[in-house]
Order: structure tokens, then sequence, then C-alpha cells
């Protein structure tokens, strides 16, 4: 296996983060280029192929061979078939789009397409955070909730590719409307446009909030990370908002806890990624009052570790993974 390598690409609904990596989780070269969803499929199919492209040209210059090309989807993906089922909210022009079929047209390797969360949680399980357990809930928080689950070692997909679908864990029977249908589903509390959101109605009666300073003006400027910052400095605000947040996810890991016992709770993406040390002792308190105790004596809730690689990461072993299987 010297000098082989295998390209992964993470799809996402603002970048396409791509790098080629070792069977050891070394990345050779990576690189970032906007989606490009103005334009629709065609801007994303463009700007994939162009990382893609620029990758091979490292690969022919230094004299390595490419295994196979991994791409991570932010959407429910049948995996023989390497197509996308139904909407993706990020990306709605992908429907139920033969990705894999599409890039056998251009690239003569093996091709592999996976959901976004799942290749995020493959990556911390082989070289991050979850290193070393066999049974890992991975969530990811950003703009909506994604979830990866390693059961016995293995990426678990379910019977028809939705599994796990964290974000829609109903926390209230007749919550906020969700856009899958259900209500309640913790990603309407917890994801970053529900944090910012309530931010903004709290703002409302603190006009002394730092984060008006922080917004420069503009409170749709506003970032999960803006909170992060501000609830260093003391703001009642963010203090009120990011705690909330850790009840919210809490609640719903709590659920996951008792029904997949894992030994280890990741928490990636976006927000989880500017989040101090406090946000995951928040979240892990409340699951410890929540679930069975025997199910979190030996939990522990960690910070993802390979940050915004993660899913390119991922999406490059997904050949070795299914090979394996
Ligand atoms: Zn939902």
């Amino acid at each position: 296996m010297k000098n082989k390598f295998n390209i992964g690409v993470d799809i996402g609904g603002t970048n396409i983060k791509y790098g080629m990596v070792s069977s050891s989780g070394r990345i050779l070269a990576c690189g970032i280029i906007p989606s490009c969803k103005t334009s629709g499929k065609k801007g994303v199919l463009r700007n994939l192929r162009k990382g893609i492209d620029s990758l091979l040209v490292s690969a022919k210059q230094s004299k390595f061979k490419i295994n196979s090309i991994g791409i991570g989807v932010p959407g429910t993906v049948d995996l023989p078939k390497g197509r996308i089922i139904g909407i993706p909210p990020n990306l709605p022009f992908m429907a139920d789009f033969s990705l894999r079929k599409y890039l056998r047209r251009f690239y003569p390797y093996p091709i592999y397409v996976d959901n976004d969360a799942n290749v995020m949680a493959l990556a911390e399980y082989k070289f991050g955070a979850a290193k070393g357990y066999k049974n890992c809930i991975c969530i990811t928080l950003g703009t909506g909730i994604g979830s990866g689950v390693i059961l016995e070692g293995k990426l678990f997909r379910g019977s028809s590719f939705v599994g796990p679908e964290f974000g829609h864990t109903s926390i209230y029977f007749s919550g906020i409307r969700c856009h899958c249908g259900n209500y309640g589903c913790v990603e309407m509390y917890a994801s970053e446009p529900a944090m910012l959101k309530r931010a903004k109605e709290l703002l409302k009666k603190n006009r002394g909030s730092i984060l008006y300073q922080l917004s420069q003006g503009d409170l749709n400027r506003l970032k999960a990370k803006d909170l992060f910052l501000a609830e260093k400095l003391k703001d009642k605000v963010s203090q009120k908002v990011i705690q909330e947040t850790a009840c919210y996810l809490g609640t719903a890991l709590s659920s996951a806890v008792n029904l997949i016992n894992p030994e280890i709770v990741v928490v990636g993406g976006g927000v989880a990624l500017s989040a101090g040390v406090n946000f995951f002792k928040m979240i892990e308190k409340e699951i410890k009052t929540r679930a069975f105790p025997s199910a979190t004596k030996n939990l522990k809730i960690v910070k993802a570790k390979l940050g915004n690689d993660a899913g390119f990461i991922g999406a490059s072993i997904l050949g070795e993974e299914l090979d394996t299987q």
C-alpha cells in the first residue's frame, strides 16, 4: 500500500472541502472552494470537479497512486448506488441525483458517496476523538444537526440509509414544527440559526449586551462564535442562550445514550468548534441528570478533534471501510 492515497471531498451548503489523504489519515494536499450554489447543480458540480482535478494534478506531480474517491454530501444517500435520496435541505437542486454515476463519466476510480455526518463520524472514529472506542455517537452542530453512529466498530446506517437522524429527536411533544414534518425536533432548538434567533429575541430587552458591538450594528451578522466569545466576557444573553442550548442537546442526547449506550459522544461542527470547555460540561451534566446512571458512569462527552477536515478525511476512507465489511 506504499504511496497509495485516496481523495476525499466534503460538499457543504457553503463550501466544498477536499483533500488527498493516506490510509493512515495523513493529509497530503487539501483545498476549499465555494459550493457556488447560486449557480445550482451545475455550479456545485463544476467546483466539485475543479477540486478533484486539482488533487489529481498534485497526485500526478508527486507520483502518488490514487485508490478511490469518496464524497460526503448533506443528505440521505443510497450507499450502493451512490445516489442522493430525497431533497437535501441545503442543496435542494441535488435531489435524487446519482452523484456516483455522474462522476464515473470523468474519473476512472471507484467512487463512494455517503452522508456528510456519517463520514465525519468515520474520521473521528478512525483518527480523531473517538479513536479506540467501539460504540460512539458523533453529532455535528451547524446550520442543522447531523449525526453518525459507530456500533461495535462499524458505521451504522440503518435499513434504508436514514439512520441516525439525531437532529430530529423530538424534545417537545408539541414544540416548534420542523421542516421534516415532526414537532419539537432538537434541530429547531440547538442549531446555529435557532441559537441566534433566541439571542435576537433576548437582545430586545438587553440593550447593553456586548453582542450589539460584536454585530457591528447588524444583528443578522451574528454567529454562534460571537455568542461563545461574549459568554467568556460574562454577557448575560449569551450565557442564557448557550446554557439553554446545552440543556436541549443534553436532553436529546440522554435518549440517544439510553438507546445506544455508547462509550463516547463526540460533538463537532462549526458551533462546537468555537465552544469553550464549559459547553461540553453543561451537556454532560444534563445527560447525566436524565440518562440511566449505568449508561453514563463512564460516558465521555468530548469536542471533535479533526475540525473542518473531518468530512473529507472520512470520505477518503469510505472505500476502505466498505471493503472491510
Ligand atoms: Zn425534524
